[in-house]
């Protein structure tokens, strides 16, 4: 990209400040879209040093790219921010999730050792309770067999392949599975390719441009010649990624023209008549992660996907535009920042009205990205909230009894 026409793009209207998350948080011009444009135009003519001032204003943004949404000029910010952050000095990458590590989690978790950390009160002085706190249960990940077939009783469609991803391998399994197992329901065999990696999102928006190449190539060899209707996966960040691989890689066009959100995939296909999905007598809180509205613009998808469950009421959450702060590394790495905007969102679930609520308190919050969906979570056990956060194909699959 070239990041000085991308920022002469930009006239300085100011248009979108009032919807930048970080503006609303603090008022100030520096964490807007527009004073961020200015401190990285300033920073790649070298009129400043990437400071720590400059560095904080930067590292503050979300990622949310809702000032694209409301950009008259067609200002690409995303892509900005992503050559910007070649400009600063690295933050500490997440570590990958290696199987030891998943195997001494699930230890730490299963033996008690968490309860008796966590009674101990020991990680609040270590400044790690509320990283512990986002940490979810371990799931079992049985490995995936390269293919899913569609059972001799229904009507086989076609082929579509299944993006497992690293950390949604693990924390999303639940998802990943429910989408397995209703993709053969409907009639789509399941192609799941072993040689798939990370999506490369977390290098990406750490300033490592060439690891986020790498892993967009590993998966441009493992999917492309796949002869499938679909590419889909069940966490919204990271199909936003995956939908932007030829911004890169030139040959990567037909790939992101098969990438779509679960919900989107499903929402847009026929569904037999017979299919048994049992009614809920319930109603759920509905969350639009930002990935899902401002980058794969799908925003809908997962209200028409639960649609199809009888008597379930579905309420959009007030302030559904604004970003959670659950950006991946974001609530990890600018968790005071994460925490406030999570206030947010959680206020706005409590504050559902009664009419909307139609006399029934939501018990369930959906969301379509494991991010939010982690944060959300620990922000609800911190307020000793028993609401259950939850995937719309989950709950979809779960009527179907495709899963328990
Ligand atoms: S991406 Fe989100 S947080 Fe960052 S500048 Fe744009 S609106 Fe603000
Ligand atoms: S990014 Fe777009 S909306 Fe924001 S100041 Fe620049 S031109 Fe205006």
């Amino acid at each position: 990209m070239n990041l000085s026409a991308e920022l002469d793009r930009c006239v300085m209207c100011g248009m979108c400040s009032q919807h930048c998350p970080t503006y609303q948080l603090t008022a100030d011009e520096n964490e807007t879209p527009r004073g961020r444009i200015a401190l990285i135009a300033a920073l790649s003519t070298g009129q400043f040093t990437a400071d720590a001032t400059v560095q904080t204003h930067l590292e503050h943004c979300t990622g949310c790219r809702a000032c694209e949404a409301y950009c008259p000029s067609g200002v690409h910010f995303g892509n900005i921010m992503n050559e910007a952050k070649t400009l600063l000095p690295k933050q500490s990458a997440l570590p990958t999730l290696s199987s030891q590590t998943i195997r001494w989690l699930r230890i730490y978790q299963r033996s008690g050792l968490q309860k008796i950390t966590r009674a101990s009160g020991l990680l609040k002085p270590l400044g790690l309770a509320q990283k512990e706190n986002l940490l979810p249960p371990v799931p079992d990940t049985p490995d995936w067999q390269d293919y899913y077939p569609v059972s001799s009783e229904t009507n086989h469609c076609g082929d579509v392949a299944l993006f497992t991803g690293c950390i949604a391998n693990v924390f999303d399994r639940e998802a990943l599975d429910a989408s397995r197992r209703l993709l053969n329901a409907l009639g789509y065999g399941v192609q799941v390719p072993p040689a798939q990696g990370c999506c490369g999102a977390m290098a990406l928006h750490n300033g490592q441009t060439d690891e986020a190449a790498a892993l967009a190539q590993q998966n441009l060899q493992a999917f492309t010649k796949l002869d499938v209707h679909a590419i889909v996966h069940t966490t919204s960040g990271c199909t936003a990624r995956l939908s932007e691989y030829s911004q890169q890689l030139p040959d990567g066009k037909s790939f992101v023209g098969k990438i779509k959100d679960i919900s989107q995939f499903l929402a847009g296909i026929e569904w037999p008549t017979d299919l048994p999905i049992a009614p809920l007598h319930k109603t759920v809180a509905l969350h639009t992660p930002c990935s899902l509205q401002n980058v794969l613009h799908q925003a809908d998808a997962p209200h028409r996907l639960l649609q199809r469950i009888p008597e379930l009421k579905v309420v959009p959450l007030p302030q559904n535009i604004r970003c959670c702060g659950g950006a991946g590394q974001y609530m990890l790495a600018q968790a005071d920042f994460a925490r406030q905007l999570r206030t947010h969102t959680l206020d706005a679930l409590d504050n559902i009205s009664p009419a909307e609520k139609s006399q029934q308190k939501p018990d369930t919050l959906v969301t379509s990205n494991l991010g939010c969906a982690l944060h959300l979570a620990a922000g609800l056990r911190e307020r000793g909230q028993t609401i259950t956060v939850t995937h719309p194909v989950v709950l979809i699959a779960r009527q179907l009894k495709l899963i328990e």
